[in-house]
C-alpha cells in the first residue's frame, strides 16, 4: 500500500470529507516538528494567565480614553519589548469617548425600590436631580420601532427582552440591538429616558454596561441598564396593574477626541518579512470589573502564542504580528484604524484572527480563505484537532477588531470559544481574574500558536484582497 492510499483510507476511517489533506502533504517535516514543540511547550506553559494577571493587577479596568487606557498602552509596550519580540511599536487611534460620574435608577411608585444600574456608553446626562416619569414597558427592540410616539411621549421606556444563553454566544446579537440602537429611537419618539434589562445572562444583582452606537449630532436619551433581578422585580411591579414611575439620574461626560494606540509586536519573517499573520485581542475594557475575561484573557492568549513561537529555534517564513487593539468596546476604533492602515496592502496580510470571547475552551475552527488555500486550512485543522477543536466550515470574520478589514477582503479564521458562561460576567463588576480557568487559556494559547505558525509557513497565500470581499 502506498502512502497516499494509506492516508485516504485513514481519512475515510476517521469519517473525514474527501477534501481532507494530510498535514505531511502540505507542510515540511521541520514545520511539523515545530508544531509538536509548540503543542508540548504550550500545554506545559502558562497559557498567558500570567499576562492577564499582571495587566488586571497593575492596570485593572481600562476604558478607552481614560488615564488607565494610557497606562495599559505603556504597560503593553514595555511588556512586549521585555518579552523579546523583534520589533514593538505603537500606531495612533483617535476616537470620541465618554465617562460616567454616577447613575441611579429607582422605582418611585407604587412602591419605592432602588435598582442596581449602570449607564450605557455614550449616555448623555440627565438634568441635575434626574428625571421622573411613568414607565412604558416594551418587549424588545422591534416593539420599540413599532410603538406609536403618542404611547411613549414624556415617558421612560423599559425594554424587557432577555438574552438567551448559548455556547456560541448567538443570543447576544438579537438582544444587543436594544442596547446599541434603542435610546436614539426612544428619543425620536419623545421619551425622556431609556432603561433596558441587562444584555447578559447573569442572575446576579449587577448590571451589564456596553456601548451604544454613537454618531455626532444624533440626539439620544439618558440610557441605563438595570440588573436582571431588578428587571424581574420591575416586571412584577408592573404586573400589579397600577401606573409605575421611575426616577433615573445619569451624570456622564463626553470627550470629542482622544488618541490612544494599537500596540503591535512582531516576529520578523525569515523569507517573506512583508507578509503578515495577524493575531490580536483588545487591550481596552469597560470601566467596571477588571476586564479579565473581556479581553484580558485574549491579550494573554495571543501574547503567549507569540512567546511560544518566538522561543522556537526556527523563524517563521512570514512575519507574525501580535496586536493589542485600542478602543474596541466603544466602537472598534483600533480595528478600524488597522483596516485603514492596511487596506492598500491587504494582499500581504495572510490572515487575521482575534481572541475576544473570554477564556472558555476553543471547540471549533472556521475560515474564510481562497479556494486554493482550503487544503492548507484542512491541514492546519488536523494539527489543532488533538486539542479538541472541530472543523466548522467556510466563512469567518476573525473577531470584532478584524471585522472592519472584511470590507477590504481580509482572510480570516475564527477559533470559536465556548461562551456559555461568558455573558454572566460580560461588561460587569464581576469580570475579574478569578473567573478564568488557566487550563482553558493553555488550550487557547497553544491553538493560537499552532495556527499562527502554520499560517506563516503555508505554501500558499490565504487570498486576502478583492476576491474575498463579500457583497
Ligand atoms: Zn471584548
Amino acid at each position: 500500500m502506498n502512502k497516499i492510499f494509506l492516508a485516504t483510507s485513514l481519512a475515510l476511517l476517521m469519517g473525514l470529507s474527501s477534501g481532507f489533506s494530510q498535514a505531511t502533504e502540505v507542510f515540511s517535516e521541520e514545520d511539523l516538528a515545530a508544531v509538536a514543540q509548540l503543542r508540548e511547550r504550550g500545554l506545559q506553559g502558562s497559557g498567558g494567565f500570567d499576562v492577564v494577571e499582571e495587566l488586571t493587577t497593575l492596570v485593572g479596568a481600562r476604558l478607552a480614553g481614560s488615564p488607565e487606557d494610557a497606562k495599559a498602552v505603556a504597560w503593553a509596550q514595555a511588556y512586549l519589548t521585555e518579552a523579546g519580540f523583534d520589533r514593538v511599536w505603537l500606531e495612533p487611534v483617535t476616537f470620541p469617548t465618554w465617562h460616567r460620574n454616577k447613575e441611579e435608577a429607582k422605582i418611585t411608585s407604587p412602591i419605592e425600590r432602588e435598582m442596581v444600574t449602570l449607564a450605557l456608553g455614550f449616555s448623555p446626562p440627565t438634568p441635575a436631580g434626574g428625571v421622573e416619569a411613568q414607565v412604558v414597558m416594551l418587549d424588545d427592540y422591534d416593539a420599540l420601532e413599532a410603538v406609536d410616539a403618542s404611547v411613549v411621549e414624556g415617558k421612560i421606556i423599559f425594554i424587557r427582552n432577555r438574552m438567551e444563553r448559548a455556547r456560541d454566544g448567538s443570543g447576544y446579537g438579537p438582544a444587543v440591538r436594544a442596547r446599541s440602537l434603542g435610546a436614539r429611537i426612544a428619543a425620536q419618539k419623545g421619551a425622556v429616558a431609556y432603561v433596558i434589562r441587562s444584555i447578559g445572562t447573569s442572575t446576579n444583582r449587577f448590571a451589564h454596561t456596553g456601548a451604544q452606537r454613537f454618531d455626532v449630532g444624533v440626539r439620544s436619551l439618558p440610557a441605563v441598564a438595570i440588573s436582571n433581578p431588578d428587571a424581574d422585580q420591575l416586571e412584577r411591579v408592573m404586573a400589579l396593574g397600577e401606573p409605575v414611575s421611575l426616577h433615573i439620574e445619569v451624570d456622564a461626560e463626553f470627550v470629542e477626541a482622544y488618541t490612544s494606540h494599537n500596540v503591535i509586536a512582531e516576529i520578523t519573517g525569515a523569507k517573506y518579512p512583508d507578509e503578515v499573520v495577524a493575531i490580536g485581542a483588545h487591550l481596552d475594557s469597560w470601566d467596571v470589573g477588571t476586564g479579565a475575561l473581556d479581553d484580558g484573557a485574549g491579550i494573554g492568549i495571543v501574547t503567549e502564542a507569540g512567546r511560544l513561537i518566538k522561543a522556537l529555534d526556527q523563524r517563521p517564513d512570514r512575519s507574525i504580528h501580535i496586536i493589542h487593539f485600542a478602543a474596541e468596546e466603544i466602537g472598534l476604533w483600533g480595528g478600524r484604524a488597522w483596516a485603514e492602515k492596511n487596506k492598500d496592502r491587504m494582499n500581504l496580510i495572510q490572515v487575521g484572527a482575534e481572541s475576544d470571547f473570554g477564556a472558555g475552551p476553543i471547540y471549533s475552527m472556521r475560515a474564510k480563505v481562497s479556494e486554493e488555500a482550503k487544503p492548507v486550512i484542512r491541514a492546519i485543522h488536523e494539527q489543532l484537532s488533538p486539542l479538541g477543536i472541530a472543523f466548522d466550515g467556510w466563512g469567518a470574520y476573525g473577531g470584532p477588531d478584524f471585522r472592519p478589514a472584511a470590507a477590504y477582503g481580509l482572510a480570516a479564521i475564527d477559533l470559536r470559544q465556548d461562551g456559555r458562561n461568558y455573558f454572566d460576567y460580560h461588561h460587569t463588576e464581576n469580570d475579574t481574574l478569578d473567573k478564568i480557568d488557566p487550563q482553558h487559556m493553555v488550550q487557547n494559547a497553544t491553538a493560537y500558536a499552532i495556527l499562527a505558525w502554520l499560517s506563516a509557513q503555508s505554501p500558499v497565500k490565504f487570498g486576502s484582497g478583492p476576491d474575498l470581499i463579500e457583497e
